[in-house]
Formats: structure tokens, C-alpha cells, sequence
């Protein structure tokens, strides 16, 4: 679904994602973990060129992510992206955030949009916050609308980068909940995350990233019983 191959990004002479290849197959979840600064974002911005890399090439679906126009507005509008950050519209009604991108991209009928809106909203638990503006939900409530207005999109695949670092503890799992049952319905999604329950129980693939390359993956129970290299023993030992 997603193919990476030989991406090269640098920033100012510092090579931040060094030769990277990765292939992420339909309905697969890949979890990405890594120290602070080792690329993680970066990779991901690249996949749907919010950053433009220096080298390599990458297709989603089989297409090549084109350089710019409107082949590369319609591939993005196959890529869901949630970020830290929720970013919703403030003056805009949740229900709003997530029927204008269908609307404005997709050209679906207001009313099919707000009717399928609903229909997403409820899926992510906050179909009773419909009418009220982001700042009247909670950070974790917020983030699960962020999921909704990604998903009706109708992406082929979910990037998310650390969807949860920004929520109080007792939100955590209200999101990552979401995010299981997207997996299991067989979404294809890559996510960065620090959350290692959310990689042993939802993911097919942990990619260990440091220093801009990918230095192992494995399935989450083999990467977490038995890493291979010294880089990623060190940062298990840092974060388990
Ligand atoms: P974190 O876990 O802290 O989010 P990360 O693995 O996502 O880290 P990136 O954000 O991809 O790491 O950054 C990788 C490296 O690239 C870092 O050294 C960072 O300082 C550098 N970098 C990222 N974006 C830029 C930019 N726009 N300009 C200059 N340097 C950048
Ligand atoms: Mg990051």
C-alpha cells in the first residue's frame, strides 16, 4: 500500500532520514519508534510531501506521490494524517470540521457530508459533541475528531505521530481505543508513538528508527522480547 524506497532528506548539511526503505502492506499496522530526533516525523511528512525529500521516491496504492499540482492534492487526500497537535477549526462546529474537507475536496453534497460526518463522529465516541465548537471538548475528545474528519476523507492509509503525547493520562486511552478498532477493521495505518501497549497489542511491525535509519524491525512480540541491536536494547531499557 505505502512503498518507501531510498529516501534521503538532510537540513543544513545534517542527514536526517539517511537511505530509508520501507514497505507497508494493505490493512498492515506499522508502529515506528525511536529516540527523540532519530527522523520519525520527518519520514512521515515525507510520505505525503509536507516535506519535500532530497532523494527517493515513494507510492501510495501503487502511484507515485507526484512532485506537486493537483495529482499530488488528490494523492493527499488518500493519506490521513493526525498529528500531536489537533488542529481543528475553531470557529467551525465539530460536526463542521469534519463534513468541509468532503465537501471542499471531494465535492460530496453538504448534506451526504454532515449526514456521514454524524455517521464517523459516533464511531469515535463524540457523536453527542456534533454542535459544539472544539474548545468545548476535552484534548482527548478533540483528537478523536481529528481521527473523524482523517477518515472521511476516505484515506488509504493513516499516518499518526504521536496522536497521544499531548493528552493528559486519562485520555490516552480513549484515543488509542479508536485506534485499535481502525486497525482491526483493517485500516493500513503507520504510526509514531511512544506508547508500547498500543505497539504490542495493535501493531503487525515495530520499525525501530535511530539516527535517520531504520535499524530493525520485527513483530512487536519479538521486537520487545529480544531487539536485536545495542540501539534499540538501550532505548527499551529508557522507556519500559
Ligand atoms: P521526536 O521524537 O522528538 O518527535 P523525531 O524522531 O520525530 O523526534 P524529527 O522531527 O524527524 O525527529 O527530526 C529529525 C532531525 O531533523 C532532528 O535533528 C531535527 O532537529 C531535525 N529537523 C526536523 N525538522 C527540521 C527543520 N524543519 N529544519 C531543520 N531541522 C529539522
Ligand atoms: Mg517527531
Amino acid at each position: 500500500m505505502v512503498s518507501i524506497r531510498g529516501l534521503r532528506k538532510s537540513y543544513g548539511g545534517h542527514l536526517v532520514l539517511d537511505d530509508v526503505d520501507l514497505e507497508v502492506g494493505a490493512a498492515e499496522v506499522v508502529v515506528i519508534a525511536g529516540p527523540s530526533g532519530s527522523g520519525k516525523s520527518t519520514l512521515c511528512r515525507c510520505i505525503n510531501r509536507l516535506e519535500v525529500p532530497d532523494s527517493g521516491e515513494v507510492t501510495i496504492g501503487g502511484q507515485p506521490v507526484p512532485l506537486e499540482g493537483r495529482q499530488l492534492a488528490r494523492i493527499r487526500a488518500e493519506v490521513g494524517m493526525v498529528f500531536q497537535q489537533f488542529n481543528l477549526f475553531a470557529h467551525r462546529t465539530v460536526l463542521e470540521n469534519v463534513a468541509l474537507g468532503p465537501v471542499k475536496v471531494l465535492r460530496q453534497r453538504p448534506a451526504q457530508a454532515r449526514q456521514r460526518a454524524q455517521e464517523l463522529l459516533d464511531r469515535v465516541g463524540v457523536g453527542a459533541q456534533a454542535a459544539k465548537y472544539p474548545a468545548q471538548l476535552s484534548g482527548g475528545q478533540q483528537q478523536r475528531v481529528a481521527i473523524a474528519r482523517s477518515l472521511a476523507m476516505d484515506p488509504k492509509v493513516m499516518l499518526f505521530d504521536e496522536p497521544t503525547s499531548a493528552l493528559d493520562p486519562e485520555m490516552i486511552n480513549e484515543v488509542l481505543d479508536v485506534m485499535k478498532s481502525l486497525a482491526r477493521d483493517g485500516m493500513t495505518m503507520i504510526v509514531v508513538t511512544h506508547e508500547m501497549g498500543f505497539a504490542r497489542s495493535a501493531a503487525d511491525r515495530v520499525v525501530f528508527m535511530d539516527a535517520g535509519r531504520i535499524v530493525e524491525q520485527a513483530p512487536p512480540e519479538q521486537f520487545f522480547s529480544a531487539p536485536r541491536s545495542q540501539r534499540a536494547q538501550d532505548f527499551l531499557s529508557k522507556i519500559l
